[in-house]
């Protein structure tokens, strides 16, 4: 079993970010999960991949190649994975994963949890997806999700595939017993549980 963790490069003004994203890695390794993520070295990539190495679990990043050549590729890891280009790399991540998280971070993670989101609403995948609310950082996102649906651009049921926690625990828990819902008919699709 392997998660993919989007967070970000960056590691954000307060503490709890950088620890959050060390008691993710940490977590994992106690639950025998395997960390999948976007290979870099810095931010709050680098703190969860290197708590996982730390702790002994298994870590992949995956990187495009451009990113390697800045030098910002974690040295640490035994299984890195360069691709050709963003697109390859989110495929592959999707592929090599079992569901997927949000830490905080910036617009690279959050463009990489509402694709991941688009492909579930789709049918595409029927994988958990969910967000850490560490010290509140998603409150707002949550609540403009929560206005999307009430404004009718988001069905109830698709909102409800974003998981949102502030305890990793309980956010492991919730993914554990995901049951992705049927993909709507409006996009034409029959069934994609
Ligand atoms: P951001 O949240 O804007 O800092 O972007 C973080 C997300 O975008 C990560 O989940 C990565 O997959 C990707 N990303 C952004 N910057 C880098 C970087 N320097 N090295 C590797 N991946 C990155």
């Amino acid at each position: 079993m392997r998660y993919c963790v989007f967070s970000g490069s960056s590691t954000g003004v307060r503490a709890e970010y950088a620890e959050a994203a060390r008691g993710l890695g940490q977590l994992f390794v106690r639950e025998g999960i395997g960390l999948v993520y976007g290979g870099a070295s810095v931010g709050l990539m680098g703190a969860i991949s290197d708590a996982v190495i730390d702790a002994g679990g298994e870590a992949i990043g995956v990187i495009p190649r451009d990113l390697v050549e800045k030098e910002l590729a974690s040295t640490r890891l035994r299984d890195l994975r360069v691709t050709s280009s963003m697109h390859e790399r989110k495929a592959m991540m999707a592929e090599l994963s079992d569901g997927f998280i949000a830490l905080p971070g910036g617009i690279g993670t959050f463009e990489e949890m509402f694709e991941i989101w688009t492909w579930a609403q789709l049918g595409y995948h029927a994988k958990p997806i969910g967000m850490l609310n560490v010290a509140g950082f998603y409150d707002g996102l949550a609540a403009f999700l929560d206005r999307v649906v009430d404004e009718g651009f988001l069905r109830e049921k698709q909102r409800g595939m974003m998981l949102c926690e502030s305890e990793a625990e309980k956010l492991l828990e919730g993914m554990k017993n995901y049951v992705a819902p049927r993909a709507d008919k409006w996009i034409g699709l029959k069934s994609a549980t």
